[in-house]
């Protein structure tokens, strides 16, 4: 028997979430159908409120449902700018309550492999913020992977000649390949203050 359509439609809209697979999709889909129609109401009523209500802030790419909590705060310190692959990461910093800053969401890292360059990932856009906004410090927190390195090379080597703009990466003690999302708060906190900068002859920490 072949799996009918709606289920079928069903499933390869859980395929499209990251981390899942075909087996995964199928076992959400069927237990989705197996809630109770409460439960499947209030999932209706939660995904159809975070699609008309949930906003994705053009400014930093943090999500918010009325202004960007962020970036409508007047104590943030706006000479400062955190730079995140994934918009999720802003709230794991701004957990740890020790970061002031501004932040902006690149859209992902850079991968030759995968078609992603400096355009793709929307670096002419951090170039633009950081001018604008004068920022004076670039903090990158960026995957430890080799995507997540080179792409911190890279934005370090356009502000090479400018001493008026620090880079600065997370202090190691990440481990390779870890999310922020699964380090506590102290572990980013001091990883953000003893921060490493990218810049030679220069040593910028807090
Ligand atoms: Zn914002």
């Amino acid at each position: 028997m072949e799996q009918i359509k709606t289920i079928q439609d069903l499933i390869n809209c859980y395929k499209k979430l990251p981390s899942i697979g075909y087996k995964t999709a199928e076992r959400l889909a069927y237990a989705t159908l197996s809630l109770s129609p409460s439960d499947r109401e209030e999932f209706i009523q939660a995904f159809t409120d975070a699609n008309e209500k949930v906003k994705c802030c053009p400014n930093c790419g943090t999500f918010f449902d009325d202004v960007c909590p962020i970036c409508s705060d007047p104590n943030r310190d706006t000479s400062t700018i955190l730079v995140v692959a994934d918009s999720k990461d802003i709230l794991s910093i701004e957990k740890t309550n020790g970061y002031k800053g501004l932040y902006f969401t690149l859209k992902g890292t850079l991968s030759p492999l995968k078609n992603k360059t400096p355009e793709t990932i929307a670096i002419p856009d951090l170039k633009k913020k950081v001018e604008q906004e004068n920022v004076k410090e670039i903090i990158l927190a960026l995957p430890t992977d080799l995507e997540g390195e080179t792409t911190a090379l890279y934005i370090a080597s356009l502000y090479k000649n400018n001493p008026s703009v620090h880079v600065s990466k997370l202090a190691n003690g990440i481990p390779i390949g870890t999310n922020l999302e699964y380090l506590d708060n102290l572990t980013i906190t001091s990883s953000i203050r003893g921060r490493i900068s990218l810049k030679e002859g220069d040593n910028k920490n807090e």
